[in-house]
């Protein structure tokens, strides 16, 4: 009861941010910013996931004809948003792969120097989606973000007990899907940031993070120009383990960077809390895409709304379950966060106090020249 009544004042929320505003969320809620973030609607991430998450792709598997639909889709509203295409000229990034079955009979899919000699495999071609905003000052927008979700979920499977056996991935990860799609909106009806800004969705996370480590070795844009990396998942249920996460949000590797800053101080500015998931915040790090660009040296985190949920890899992961009052939301501090990168001509660092951040450190040193 107290959920559905903070649900319809989040749903106001989502028409118009307040008029009036205190000095220091002024500062960070720059006219152009409030364009952008008063762009994000609950109403059109509702519709996107309602197709994407839909029976008729089929829980879009890595490789699949529902992947493929999912992938045209997103394309179709890169387009709309006014992005470029980013993979010459084109909105897809493909992949080729080769997919073979193993010593015990399941089946595998890696790149052509990763496959074991003998073996009979079968080439696959398979997607990354990539937009680009230009960034409009002359002196940064040769620069990058890099805003990702995984587009990809696990296919058609084993069966519930209500006779359901597609698995259709609203919030794993139709979720981040439609959130960067609604950022990209978003940011492309405004006045842009002054670094350039890379929307990107990955094929094949659920067979092992395929696609962001395809993009890894084969970058759309310099990876020694690329500041930051914001990876979403499962940012749509806010009924997770935790209990009631509405309102809220966590980075992965909380600690690792300066990044979560940006993110708490634009999520204050449209009153969302990001806060620090003290057990999952580390080891949740090196579990999402994220993690093919820390290994490049770039701060990358993924932000969640919440880790653990009922339904998770199970048929029932329906887009009728998912919270778009909150989602759209947490979009707007997205959007804000991105902006508060973009438009700052210092990068964010990686925290070198710490042991866990050490091989990002050095992966970071070994892209910009250093030993
Ligand atoms: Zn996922």
């Amino acid at each position: 009861m107290i959920r559905e009544r903070w649900i319809a004042a989040a749903a106001t929320l989502t028409i118009a941010l307040p008029a009036s505003v205190s000095a220091q969320t002024a500062d960070v809620l720059t006219t152009a910013r409030r364009q952008a973030v008063e762009r994000v609607s609950a109403l059109e991430m509702e519709t996107h996931l309602s197709y994407l998450a839909s029976d008729m792709l089929e829980g879009r598997d890595t490789p699949s004809e529902g992947l493929q639909d999912a992938a045209d889709y997103i394309a179709s509203q890169f387009a709309r948003a006014g992005l470029e295409p980013a993979a010459d000229g084109s909105w897809f990034q493909t992949a080729v792969l080769y997919r073979y079955m193993d010593a015990r009979g399941r089946q595998r899919m890696v790149q052509e120097e990763q496959l074991p000699e003998g073996v009979e495999a079968e080439p696959v071609r398979m997607h990354n989606v990539a937009g680009l905003l230009r960034g409009s000052d002359p002196r940064l927008e040769d620069t990058y973000i890099l805003v990702s979700a995984h587009y990809d979920h696990v296919g058609i499977g084993r069966a519930d007990a209500s006779g359901d056996s597609i698995y259709n991935g609203a919030n794993d990860n139709g979720s981040g899907t439609v959130t960067v799609v609604e950022m990209a909106l978003a940011m492309g009806s405004a006045p842009p940031p002054r670094r350039s800004v890379l929307f990107i969705t990955w094929f094949g996370e659920e067979k092992g993070l395929l696609g962001s480590r395809w993009y890894a070795e084969h970058p759309l844009v310099p990876l020694e120009r690329t500041v930051a990396n914001l990876n979403l998942e499962q940012v749509g249920r806010s009924d997770g383990d935790g209990g009631d996460q509405t309102g809220r949000m966590a980075l992965t590797g909380h600690t690792f960077s300066e990044v979560p800053g940006y993110f708490q101080r634009a999520a204050e500015a449209v009153g969302v809390e990001v806060y620090h998931h003290e057990q999952y915040s580390a080891p949740f790090f090196s579990r999402s895409d994220n993690v093919a660009l820390a290994s490049k040296g770039i701060p990358a985190h993924t932000a969640t709304v919440a880790f653990q949920y009922e339904d998770y890899h199970r048929p029932g992961d329906h887009w009728q379950k998912i919270d778009y009052a909150n989602m759209a939301l947490v979009a707007r501090a997205l959007v804000l966060g991105i902006c508060l990168i973009a438009d700052d001509p210092d990068p964010p660092c990686w925290n070198e106090e710490i042991p866990e951040t050490r091989r990002y450190v050095e992966a970071w040193r070994r892209l910009h020249g250093g030993g």
